[in-house]
């Protein structure tokens, strides 16, 4: 990608496919990338029917469509806790990606795409994104544990079961015993 070399990012492989990176430092508050395209107009049939991932919504006519080729920050993975936000300009029908954290060389730089997006196309598959993917693996781990515990309280309670089966069934079979002894004795 030699159209980014001057600049601080570049495309790379993410845990979900392409990503964008962090090539130089970032400071907090700088303008990475914008986001651009072509502006479609809700008003136009033909235009409002265009459908794709990387439609980004200026307004309630105006739309970016950001699947051209050279639209680099179509790149940029969602996330629920990013590093970066659309600094979006409806009335210059603009969208800038801002660094809302320092970002360091190698981070991947993400924002939240928000909620429709989200809803539509991330919640069916579940989020990918690291916050995500923590808060998942922290709810696993909790599940195994209170699995466990479960296990383990049952293990408890069936070995205290047992010992009691065990105990009157010694006892039935003693009756039982004793009665046939006692039938057979008397018989
Ligand atoms: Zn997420």
């Amino acid at each position: 990608m030699p159209a980014t070399s001057n600049k601080p990012y570049r495309v790379g492989r993410s845990k979900t496919g392409l990503g964008l990176f962090a090539t130089k430092p970032i400071r907090k508050g700088t303008r990475i990338i914008r986001y651009f395209g072509p502006i479609l107009d809700s008003r136009i049939p033909e235009e409002d029917e265009i459908e794709n991932k990387y439609l980004f919504e200026l307004n309630g006519r105006w739309t970016i469509d950001g699947s051209v080729r050279k639209n680099l920050a179509r790149y940029i993975n969602h996330s629920c806790r990013p590093n970066a936000e659309s600094d979006v300009r409806p009335r210059e029908r603009k969208v800038f990606i801002r660094a809302i954290k320092n970002i360091e060389p190698g981070d991947e730089i993400n924002y939240d795409y928000g909620t429709d997006y989200f809803k539509a196309y991330l919640k069916p598959i579940g989020c990918k994104c690291d916050s995500c993917e923590k808060k998942r693996k922290k709810l696993r781990a909790e599940a195994r544990a209170e699995a466990a515990k479960v296990k383990a309280r049952k293990a408890k309670k069936a070995g205290a079961k047992g010992s009691k089966t065990k105990a009157a069934k010694k006892k039935k079979l003693n009756g039982h015993a004793v009665a046939k002894v006692g039938g057979r004795a008397r018989a």
